[in-house]
């Protein structure tokens, strides 16, 4: 139960009326706004910081945790740096200007704001735009054990959006603040930090500040969404909170969007965990990798048996439509096809030359990193292979001829 102390309200509203032009009062108390499911919305706590405990008048205490007055600095200055939770620059290169802001924690847009998904977004790996294709403003889930190629997949996709009037907003959580350099400077060298802002919180940051992460960069995302066209990266309520965000803006609101592709790593394979369940529930589909599939070279590791993208093929343009429906039945009938001829030794000529093809489909969809395809030389290389055009090559000789 949600109570609105509605005197509460409008005795702050006088408030403001009468110290109007007089000169603001720095205060350490506040006024509880709102009570229910053990939360308090105060108003006017000016100095309070975000995981300091604050005191009830009947001496219950608090924990400060959304502080919504605080606005972090938007600006198209920001894009091509490393910032931290704050939105302060910690790149060294100098402070960015900005005029406007933007709320850590704003509401995500509601149904009318909001239209269907249905432009592509590229990540240039053919095994996710084919089978799993992701469209601007939906969100999608990369998971897999530790070293499988999450972070690939998501640097990969930010790498193709050259040219394509997509802002992208890379977070990180805890991590080691060498490795958050090394992505920076491989982005820097491949030309893509003039349209990326990378948000960063390393391992031994304070936990409320790699808390404030995510609604930092997806703030940002924000920023530019509703400037049309934007892309941030990477409990139940907090994930929903922070994952409704991404979204594509009606024609009305200008038809921007935020696409989320969010990261989560699971411990030997284990799907059905706690937090995997959470966000593979509110996210409209998963990219699963595999270290198995991994191990045995197969890279991108994804499992497309089990990946699924709910929305996106709507965003799919009509040629890869077309194609791609051809290849995901091989690949399914080929999946099959494979464990079942492990155990025989005489196989029917059918038999053997659907897995000659499953084979090669299945090394065409190896990509190594930093080498994504443009949609049109992904359809012609799906178009070659399910027309058979590669079942008379030797496996190595096909890899050769692709790049
Ligand atoms: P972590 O769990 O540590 O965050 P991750 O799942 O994000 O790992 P990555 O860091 O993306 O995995 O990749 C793991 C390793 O595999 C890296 O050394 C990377 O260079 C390599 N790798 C990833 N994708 C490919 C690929 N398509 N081809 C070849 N190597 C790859
Ligand atoms: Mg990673």
């Amino acid at each position: 139960m949600v109570t609105i102390l509605a005197d509460e309200i409008s005795k702050i509203i006088r408030e403001f009326i009468e110290q109007y032009n007089t000169e603001v009062k720095i205060v350490n108390t506040g006024t509880v706004l709102q009570v229910g499911d053990g939360i308090a919305r105060i108003y006017g706590l000016d100095e309070v910081m975000a995981g300091e405990l604050v005191e009830f008048e009947e001496s219950t205490v608090g924990i400060a945790l959304n502080l919504e007055s605080k606005n972090i600095p938007v600006s198209e200055g920001y894009l091509g740096h490393v910032v931290n939770a704050l939105a302060k620059p910690i790149d060294g290169r100098g402070e960015i200007s900005a005029s406007e802001s933007w709320l850590i924690e704003s509401p995500s847009p509601g149904i009318i704001s909001r239209r269907s998904v249905y432009e592509p977004l590229q990540t240039g790996l053919i095994a996710i735009d084919s089978m799993i294709p992701i469209g601007r403003g939906q969100r999608e889930l990369i998971i897999g054990d530790r070293q499988t190629g999450k972070t690939t997949v998501a640097t990969n996709t930010i790498l193709n959006q050259q040219g394509q009037n997509v802002v992208c907003v890379y977070v990180a959580i805890g991590q080691k603040a060498y490795y958050v350099a090394q992505v920076v400077t491989s982005l820097q060298e491949r030309g893509v930090m003039e349209y990326t802002i990378k948000v960063a919180e390393i391992a031994n940051s304070p936990t409320t500040l790699q808390y404030l992460t995510p609604y930092t960069g997806a703030a940002l995302a924000e920023y530019f969404m509703y400037r049309r066209e934007a892309y941030p990266r990477y409990v139940f309520y907090l994930h929903s909170c922070l994952l409704e965000r991404a979204a594509k803006l009606s024609s009305q609101l200008g038809e921007g969007s935020m696409t989320a592709l969010t990261i989560v790593e699971t411990q030997s394979g284990d799907v059905s965990a706690y937090i995997p369940t959470n966000v593979i529930s509110i996210t409209d589909g998963q990219i699963f990798l595999f270290a198995d599939i991994f191990n045995a070279g197969i890279r991108p590791a994804i499992n497309v048996g089990i990946s699924v993208s709910r929305v996106g093929s709507a965003a799919q343009i009509k040629a890869m439509k077309q194609v791609a429906g051809k290849l995901k039945l091989e690949l399914s009938q080929f999946a099959e096809l494979e464990a079942f001829a492990q155990f025989s030794s005489d196989l029917d000529k059918a038999t053997q030359n659907q897995l000659v093809r499953g084979q090669r489909l299945r090394e065409l969809l190896k990509q190594s990193q930093s080498a994504p395809l443009t949609v049109e030389e992904q359809i012609i290389t799906i178009y070659i292979g399910t027309n058979g055009y590669l079942d008379s090559l030797e496996i190595e000789q096909e890899q050769v001829e692709k790049n």
